[in-house]
């Protein structure tokens, strides 16, 4: 089958099945293309919850499927590829925190959402990159350890000074490959296009570059911005949604190593496969992790409000 009859057979099973497609912002363009939904992982979990849908393809890594599922447990959520997972979100396990909290107990264990159920069951509450600033200073406690990216992590220590903010040694591998002269290279060859950076890049990228934020973040002040040519420094797929919105902008990638494998893993078909019910994964989460992750999503709803 060509992609136009693929993807006219996808619009028809899911409508006949109430499905919806939700893809990251880091999917590849064809998976874009079918999607009924494109954000962050964070928006997408929220959207979950709200609208009528049997089953939820969400075509990311194994953390987004788990999170949304974690919110929205009446719902079928199906995770296309079962190997697309997060290098950086399997760096840190449940058993680290709780070895942790054994000889820390002053301290509150904040937990980027881009990691598993059962980490986000032992921490004592999540966070996302655009809201990590405001959650961990209205926190209590004054000990904090962040995990597991090390990047943001030294990003959110500077942004919040009253606390005593820790880091797991956690990286991305996509955003922190980055360097400091690829911006530099990119402002001499670009000098009218403005560096935008995630927070996941290291701190001298960071100190070079003239905006951090979110993907949506990105996405929403690139949209604004009085510039004719931006240089975007977040994984490659966030050019399909920035081109989409700005046609009359110029989007270049700062580094062509911004290109997240498991992020590229889903295909079409597979989301066709997944669509028609011949593949893809389930997620499960058992239901006590469930409960606890929950607590710790939900408080930082709470506190992010
Ligand atoms: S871009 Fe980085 S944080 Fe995002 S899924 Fe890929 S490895 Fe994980």
């Amino acid at each position: 089958m060509n992609n136009d009859i693929v993807i006219k057979e996808i619009e028809k099973i899911k409508k006949e099945n109430n499905i919806k497609i939700f893809a990251h912002n880091y999917q590849n363009y064809e998976v874009q293309q079918v999607a009924d939904y494109i954000g962050d992982s964070f928006y997408l979990t929220k959207l979950a919850r709200e609208i009528d849908a049997q089953t939820i393809i969400m075509c990311g890594v194994d953390f987004m499927a788990e999170t949304i599922k974690i919110l929205s447990p009446d719902k079928k959520v199906i995770l296309p590829v079962k190997e697309a997972t997060c290098p950086m979100a399997n760096m840190i396990k449940a058993k680290d925190i709780e070895n942790f909290k054994k000889e820390n107990n002053d301290f509150a264990v904040v937990a980027y959402i881009n990691t598993s159920a059962d980490v986000k069951a032992v921490a004592d509450i999540c966070v996302t990159s655009s809201n990590a600033v405001k959650v961990i200073e209205s926190l209590e406690e004054n000990n904090i350890l962040f995990v597991p990216d090390i990047n943001l992590g030294n990003y959110i220590s500077k942004m919040v000074k009253s606390k005593n903010i820790i880091s797991w040694n956690g990286y991305c591998p996509i955003h922190d490959k980055v360097t400091k002269q690829e911006v530099i290279n990119m402002k001499n060859k670009y000098p009218n296009a403005p560096v935008l950076v995630h927070p996941e890049c290291r701190q001298e990228v960071i100190e070079v570059s003239d905006f951090v934020g979110s993907t949506s973040e990105i996405i929403e002040y690139a949209s604004k911005l009085d510039a004719k040519e931006i240089t975007i420094g977040t994984e490659t797929g966030t050019l399909h949604v920035l081109r989409r919105l700005n046609p009359g902008k110029k989007f270049r990638l700062l580094s062509n190593n911004l290109i997240c494998i498991n992020m590229k893993k889903t295909t079409l078909e597979d989301v066709y496969n997944a669509v028609v019910g011949n593949s893809g994964y389930e997620v499960k989460v058992q239901e006590d992790i469930r409960v606890k992750a929950k607590n710790s999503l939900e408080r930082m709803i709470e506190l992010a409000r």
